[in-house]
């Protein structure tokens, strides 16, 4: 019979995985170094909501929790726009009903995997287990103060991952980078109005744009609303810039004035919160033989810009859970094509990720770019299948991996320069051009 699998990490990916293996009769030990968050308050995590998508909702039906989960969330249409004067224009994220994402608390939905987690009897969550790192010829998996047995480790630690490190030292020909954007990010909030409404749509993903910067802000069900400031860190217009009450109000004033009278904590917030970091790891290989594997940030943490971070680890776990096949698999040969398959859509969501971001704080407000979508809508309407823009693909289509997305965003970016050169309106369009472009889309 089988070993027991050791899951290390219980933030978002980790007890999803290790939910995944007690389904398939798996004896799983789940070690995470926070206390347990149901019982102290402790921080969940980087970002107080987040947006799921298709690719995170398909996993969680598969384990059962698309409706619990869906009960916390709120689906956002589009993102609504706020220019400069405060006026603001909702752009819609699809073309259907369906084609929407979902803001949800980050600390609900990790009590809601926990809870998920401790259904099952051959399930143990070993809270306060810091772990210190994994020595593969012991087949020892260490924590402060004692070492365990562990023949099977899957590492959901994040992107700081110690399980990685102790890879990276073993594992000859390690490939590692991390690179910093230079910017970090502050959280603040608008808070619910006196009745408890929403102060302003509550379907939307809202962004300030402001060219090099940008705000955004996510619902959350009890009516607030998380904002996120993403800034640069120093030079003119920095967080360095801001040191006092008064430069954060003159600031805020300035560039978000309709935001500024629903935030009525700002300042408290923007002092007493951290500034984050925003950072892309990449690494390979992800597993030691059939030892460990890393899934989630801990393999390839990524910025926030296409909401696709805990997605694509939550598409880990499904992607990882189809390879095994058996309760006594070979682990080096899932490890391994877990691997050879993921690693190129980890890369491509990482990239994307990062040109995500100069869409959201200045592109959106770009008439050629509004074009653009407007006309790669009706492609799509046109010839459903054949085109379907980047985004929708990436957040709607499960079923593209992340690097075919990539590689059709770029041809059917060209068809859209060329069918946009010199027009205005979607109107103007040559169809018969379009066409044939759209039909030699291989
Ligand atoms: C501002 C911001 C906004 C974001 N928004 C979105 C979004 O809208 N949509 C989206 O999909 N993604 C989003 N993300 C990304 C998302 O937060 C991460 O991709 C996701 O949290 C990764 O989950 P994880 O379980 O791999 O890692 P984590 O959530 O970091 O969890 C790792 C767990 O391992 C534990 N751990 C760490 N070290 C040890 C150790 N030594 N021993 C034992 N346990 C350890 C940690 O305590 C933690 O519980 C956002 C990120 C940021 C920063």
């Amino acid at each position: 019979m089988t070993r027991t699998i050791h899951v290390v990490g219980a933030g978002l990916v980790g007890p999803l995985m290790a939910i995944y293996l007690a389904k398939k009769g798996f004896t799983v030990e789940l070690h995470e170094r926070r206390g347990d968050m149901r019982k102290n308050s402790v921080d969940a995590g980087r970002s107080i909501n987040l947006a799921i998508t298709s690719r995170g909702w398909r996993s969680l039906q598969e384990v059962g929790l698309k409706e619990k989960v869906s009960a916390i969330s709120i689906p956002m249409r589009g993102r609504m726009v706020h220019d400069a004067q405060g006026n603001t224009n909702l752009q819609p994220y699809g073309q259907t009903d369906a084609e929407v994402i979902y803001a949800a608390s980050r600390s609900l939905l990790n009590v809601m995997l926990l809870d998920a987690a401790e259904t099952y009897k051959n399930l143990k969550i070993n809270f306060g287990a810091r772990c210190t790192g994994y020595d593969p010829d012991k087949s020892l998996l260490q924590f402060d103060g004692k070492d365990i047995p562990a023949e099977v480790v899957i590492a959901a630690d994040g992107a700081w991952s110690p399980v990685r490190k102790s890879l990276m030292s073993r594992i000859e020909n390690f490939n590692y980078s991390q690179s910093f954007l230079e910017y970090g990010y502050k959280e603040l909030e608008i808070p619910p109005a006196a009745d408890g409404a929403f102060r302003i749509e509550k379907h939307a993903l809202h962004i300030w744009p402001r060219k090099n910067y940008m705000m955004i802000a996510l619902p959350n069900t009890e009516g607030s609303f998380t904002c996120t400031l993403f800034y640069p860190n120093q030079g003119k217009d920095s967080f360095a810039q801001l040191q006092t009450p008064q430069e954060v109000t003159e600031f805020f004033t300035r560039d978000f004035p309709d935001a500024v009278p629903h935030m009525p904590g700002m300042v408290g917030d923007f002092f007493g919160n951290p500034t984050g970091a925003l950072v892309t790891v990449k690494c390979g290989p992800w597993n030691l033989s059939g030892k460990a594997v890393l899934i989630g940030d801990a393999a390839h943490a990524i910025v926030p810009f296409f909401a696709q971070g805990m997605n694509s680890g939550f598409e880990d776990c499904a992607v990882l859970n189809s390879l095994i096949d058996s309760t006594n698999p070979d682990w080096e040969s899932v490890f391994t094509r877990f691997t050879a398959l993921r690693k190129p859509n980890a890369d491509a969501i990482a990239d994307m990720a990062v040109e995500n971001f100069t869409e959201m704080r200045d592109s959106v407000t770009d008439p050629v770019f509004l074009l653009k979508k407007k006309v790669g809508f009706e492609l799509e309407k046109r010839w459903p299948g054949k085109f379907i823009p980047r985004y929708s693909m990436v957040i709607f289509h499960p079923d593209i991996p992340y690097a075919e997305a990539q590689r059709r965003g770029a041809i059917q970016d060209k068809i859209l320069e060329k069918l946009c050169a010199g027009i205005s309106a979607p109107e103007q369009v040559n169809w018969d051009e379009a066409e044939k472009l759209v039909k030699q889309i291989a």
